[in-house]
C-alpha cells in the first residue's frame, strides 16, 4: 500500500494550484493559469520516469509507461482532469488535514461560522478514524480531480518502483476543461492509443460507472405580438403566456426533483420573456436511449400542435444532443468493467456499480472510438466549500490502478493477443 504522507503532499500541492475553467472562454485550456499545473504535471511525469511525455498546444498531456513483460496485452489507459469547478472559488486552496477524524463535526472556519456536519453529510460516518483532507470553508477543495491527478501519477510512481508487478504498456492522458464539459473534446484518441481507458473521476470509494445519461438541450423561442395593451383586444399575443402554457403541458412529475436512479426528466433550466418574445431553456436527461428519443419529440409534437393554433408559427424549437450513454459502447466490451470490478475485490474495496445522473468524459471519449468507464477518486461535495476526501480512499485508488494493470497483464498471458497492441 502506497504511503499515506505521499499521497498528502502531493495532493496538496496540486489543489493549492489555481485552476478554474471558463465556460465563457473559447481558448483551450479555458484559463491561462490551468498551464500552471500542467506544466507541472508533465515535468513530475518525467521525474518519475515515465516516458513519451507530451504535453500538447492545448494542455492535454499524454505519457507512457513502457511494458514489463514479454507477451502482448492491450495498451491502457487512465484518465483524470486538472482543472476545477467554475461554480466556486479555487483561488487559494488551503487544505485542511485532519488525523484520526472522530466523526464529529468538523469546524472549517471558526470566523464564518462554517461546519463541515455528519448530521447533514451522512457519509462522514464511513470515515471515523480515517484522515480526511478538507477545505478552510472559503474555497472548494479540487479532488474533482486532482485526487484522480494524484492517484493515476502515484499508481506509475508506484508500477516504476515495483518492476515485479507485471503489466502491459499503460498510457496517462490529463485533459483541461472537463468541468465546461470540453476536456474530451481536443483529446487525440488515436495519439493516446489504448484499447481502452478508465477515467479516475467518479466521488466515493467503491464507484464503478460505465452508464451515464443520453442528454440535449432544447431552446424553446416564442414570439407575441405587442400592442397598447388599452386597444389590445383580438390582437396582442402575449409570448408569456404561450411559454406558461408550454412548460405546464409538460409531466410535472418528470422533472430532477421528482427523480432518480433511471428515471429521466426535463428540466427548465431559464426562462426570460416579455410580451414579444420568451425565450426558454430545458435540458432533457434519459439513460435509455428510446425514451429520450421519445421526450425530445414530446417538445417538438408540443411546439407543433401550439404552432397549429395561429396563423403564422409562433414558436420556434431547437434541440441539440449533448452526449449519450457509454453503456452502449462499454457492453460490447465488458471485460473491462469486469477487470475494475475484480480489481476493486481484491484490494478490498466493494464495488459500487449504479448509473452516472450525469455525464463524464469518459462517455465522450466513449463515443470517439476510447471506451472509458469511470472510477471512484474518493472526494465527496464535489464543487463547493464542504468538498473533502479520505485520503485511505486515495490509497484504495492508487491500489485499484496498480491491480488493473497487473490484472490486464495476467488476463492475456495464454491468450494469444498478437499485432492489435500497437499504437
Ligand atoms: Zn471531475
Amino acid at each position: 500500500m502506497i504511503g499515506k504522507k505521499q499521497l498528502i503532499d502531493r495532493f496538496t500541492q496540486y489543489v493549492k494550484i489555481d485552476t478554474q475553467s471558463d465556460p465563457d472562454s473559447r481558448d483551450t485550456p479555458s484559463t491561462k493559469k490551468q498551464w500552471d499545473l500542467a506544466n507541472k504535471l508533465a515535468e513530475e511525469l518525467r521525474e518519475i520516469g515515465m516516458q513519451e511525455v507530451e504535453i500538447d498546444e492545448n494542455a492535454y498531456i499524454m505519457a507512457t509507461l513502457p511494458a514489463n513483460i514479454a507477451h502482448n496485452v492491450p495498451v491502457i489507459g487512465f484518465i483524470s482532469h486538472f482543472d476545477t469547478s467554475p461554480d466556486f472559488s479555487g483561488e487559494n486552496v488551503n487544505p485542511q488535514i485532519i488525523e484520526d477524524y472522530d466523526g464529529k463535526d468538523i469546524i472549517l472556519n471558526r470566523e464564518q461560522n462554517i461546519i463541515l456536519s455528519p448530521n447533514y453529510f451522512e457519509d462522514l460516518h464511513q470515515y471515523k478514524g480515517q484522515t480526511l483532507i478538507t477545505t478552510d470553508g472559503t474555497t472548494l477543495l479540487g479532488a474533482d480531480d486532482k485526487a484522480g491527478i494524484t492517484e493515476i501519477v502515484s499508481a506509475m510512481e508506484y508500477l516504476i518502483n515495483n518492476p515485479h508487478i507485471p503489466h502491459g504498456e499503460i498510457r496517462v492522458g490529463f485533459t483541461p476543461d472537463e468541468e465546461i464539459g470540453r476536456g474530451a473534446h481536443k483529446f487525440n484518441v488515436d495519439k493516446f492509443g489504448a484499447q481502452w481507458a478508465y477515467t479516475m473521476d467518479g466521488s466515493q470509494v467503491g464507484e464503478l460507472e460505465f452508464e451515464n445519461f443520453n442528454a440535449a438541450g432544447a431552446t424553446i423561442t416564442i414570439k407575441g405580438k405587442s400592442v397598447h395593451p388599452g386597444y389590445a383586444k383580438g390582437k396582442m399575443v402575449n409570448s408569456m403566456y404561450i411559454a406558461q402554457d408550454f412548460i405546464t403541458s409538460l409531466p410535472r412529475l418528470e422533472t430532477p426533483e421528482h427523480t432518480e436512479n433511471r428515471q429521466g426528466f426535463f428540466h427548465l433550466t431559464d426562462i426570460k420573456g416579455n410580451v414579444e418574445r420568451t425565450t426558454l431553456k430545458y435540458i432533457i436527461r434519459d439513460h435509455d436511449k428510446d425514451h429520450f428519443e421519445a421526450r425530445k419529440e414530446v417538445l417538438q409534437k408540443l411546439a407543433l400542435e401550439i404552432n397549429s393554433q395561429f396563423e403564422d408559427e409562433i414558436i420556434n424549437i431547437e434541440i441539440k444532443n449533448q452526449y449519450f450513454n457509454m453503456r452502449e459502447k462499454v457492453e460490447p466490451l465488458m471485460h473491462i468493467v469486469d477487470i475494475a470490478e475484480e480489481a476493486m475485490k481484491q484490494v478490498d474495496v466493494e464495488p459500487i456499480i449504479k448509473p452516472i445522473r450525469g455525464g463524464t468524459d469518459g462517455s465522450q471519449l466513449s463515443y470517439m472510438g476510447l471506451p472509458c468507464p469511470n472510477i471512484f477518486a474518493g472526494g465527496h461535495n464535489f464543487h463547493g466549500r464542504y468538498e473533502y476526501i479520505p485520503v485511505e480512499s486515495m490509497q484504495k485508488a492508487v491500489a485499484v490502478i496498480v491491480k488493473i494493470a497487473e490484472l490486464t497483464a495476467e488476463k492475456y498471458k495464454d491468450l494469444d493477443y498478437g499485432e492489435n497492441n500497437k499504437r
